[in-house]
């Protein structure tokens, strides 16, 4: 392993300069050092967490991700700060009754000596390891190449998990190394299901209302600015989708005896899709709404190498690039069953179904974007085309409150841990679940966090963790951990 990860020199200087007596051991410190010290122990953790092929997916096998529950519930008693560790499942929304999701592992210690109490989630399924032939590794066996650790779910999230269970154990390291007392109250919700869908996450919430309840919640799934800046994400777009059936003709005909009179679905699809976007691309739907708030620059040429636009093409949109990113809306056609060319003989095609996917700005909820998408495609269907909407799919954006003691208190243990204040950052994909938690949980105040950055290349052949990152995110944690077990 590169030893460039184990730079804790900042951390310690910085405490070193600021203590009264030099000669002390701040818990800052301590804590630093537990980190450091543990971090070894951290990262083959990972390693093992990696070797589990915990696919969510259905076509794989269950029996990894029940493995990996358990081997996470292993980690966490291993801990020994909780009260009770446990391996649970709930019913899935929406299904038969009896149909379970997959085994989340729920760990809960109470609060002493009126402390608060913080929920840290992170999810231990991982998403299928896509096409073998595109890893440069093997994406179950973890291999450390240079400052990164490769592997599916090597960040995403099993790093999120461990960064857990690490920031806890040097976190009690720390308190019992100075001989007072851990109060802070936990718990741990590492979910098996995030990567399909997380259809039991409402019922599994409702279900451990209790042993869920914080006055913090810490969800580490996300990313950061790049490997030396963190984020601390605080806003995120929603989602919609939904097939849209267009048809105008009882039958296929030919379209040599009936083209140019007979209307055809494919003629109609592309007249209502262009409705969609104005000629800057941007979306032109009445009654989809923008968040108003200032970004951090991004030129964009960075946006050009990012999203590997080819010479000469421009980018659509107006306004800065990231709020375009994560203050607008966007709508994207993600397939289309219609006749394959291979199949293109020379008729009128009577019926076109398209896939379209939007992503919903922060401030309005899925499903008033769709049904003001929706209203527009009635309103703009051309020749009186007949209209079907179908498997529609949605999850609502999601927007920190920043004004909270909890975001302040993170962003300074972000700010010390790595050296560079954060990023509020917005992210322009979304977190469906993070939704739902502040519904059940109007009262906690929520920090997304995460362990991954640029280059991590989630669900993606070659996933990797920026071990730097990860020893950056754990430090991060338990600073605030210990902060507020010592307020
Ligand atoms: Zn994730």
């Amino acid at each position: 392993m590169n030893t460039a990860i184990l730079g804790f020199s900042y951390l310690i200087k910085l405490s070193r300069m600021t203590d009264a007596d030099p000669s002390a051991t701040s818990p800052d410190q301590s804590i630093a050092e537990a980190v450091a010290g543990g971090l070894p122990a951290a990262v083959a953790d990972l390693g093992d967490l990696v070797r589990i092929p915990s696919v969510s997916w259905p076509a794989f096998d269950p029996a990894f991700v029940a493995q990996s529950a358990d081997a996470v519930a292993e980690l966490l008693r291993g801990t020994g700060v909780f009260d009770s560790v446990e391996v649970k499942r709930a019913q899935k929304a929406g299904f038969p009754e009896g149909e379970l999701g997959h085994p989340a592992v729920l760990a809960t210690r109470a609060a002493r000596g009126g402390k608060p109490t913080v929920l840290l989630y992170a999810h231990h399924d991982v998403q299928p390891p896509g096409d073998e032939a595109g890893w440069q590794t093997k994406p179950f066996e973890p291999t450390v190449v240079g400052d990164r650790l490769y592997g599916r779910g090597a960040a995403d999230d099993k790093a999120g998990v461990v960064s857990h269970v690490a920031a806890i154990r040097a976190l009690a390291e720390a308190v019992a190394g100075a001989g007072s007392e851990l109060e802070l109250g936990l718990a741990v919700f590492i979910e098996g299901e995030e990567e399909h869908g997380s259809h039991s996450f409402v019922n599994f919430l409702e279900d451990n209302r209790d042993a869920l309840a914080a006055d913090v919640i810490i969800v580490a799934d996300s990313d950061n600015w790049d490997t030396e800046t963190p984020n601390l994400t605080v806003a995120l777009r929603g989602a919609c989708a939904f097939n849209l059936t267009v048809s105008t003709l009882g039958h296929a005909s030919h379209s040599g005896m009936w083209g140019g009179a007979a209307p055809d679905a494919m003629l109609a699809t592309i007249k209502l899709l262009s409705t969609l976007w104005d000629e800057n691309g941007s979306v032109a739907v009445p009654g989809l709404a923008s968040h108003d708030a200032g970004t951090p620059d991004f030129d964009e040429a960075e946006l050009r190498a990012s999203a590997a636009l080819i010479d000469g093409v421009s980018p659509i949109g107006t306004g800065s690039v990231l709020s375009r990113l994560w203050f607008q809306p966007s709508i994207t056609v993600t397939g289309i069953d219609a006749p394959s060319i291979a199949n293109a003989s020379n008729t009128l095609s009577p019926q076109v179904t398209v896939r379209l996917s939007m992503r919903v700005a922060p401030g309005q909820t899925s499903d008033d974007a769709r049904d003001a998408l929706v209203a527009h495609l009635r309103a703009n269907a051309p020749f009186g085309a007949r209209l079907e909407f179908h498997d529609f799919e949605g999850g609502d954006p999601f927007l920190v409150d920043t004004r909270g003691w909890a975001v302040a208190a993170a962003k300074q243990a972000m700010a010390d841990a790595w050296g560079t204040a954060p990023v509020e950052a917005g992210i322009g994909g979304s977190i469906p679940f993070i939704a739902d938690l502040v519904r059940v949980f109007p009262e906690a105040q929520i920090l997304v966090t995460g362990v991954e950055d640029p280059d991590t290349r989630a669900h993606s052949p070659n996933e990797s963790l920026h071990l730097g990152v990860f020893k950056r995110a754990i430090l991060s944690e338990a600073l605030l951990l210990g902060r507020l077990n010592a307020g």
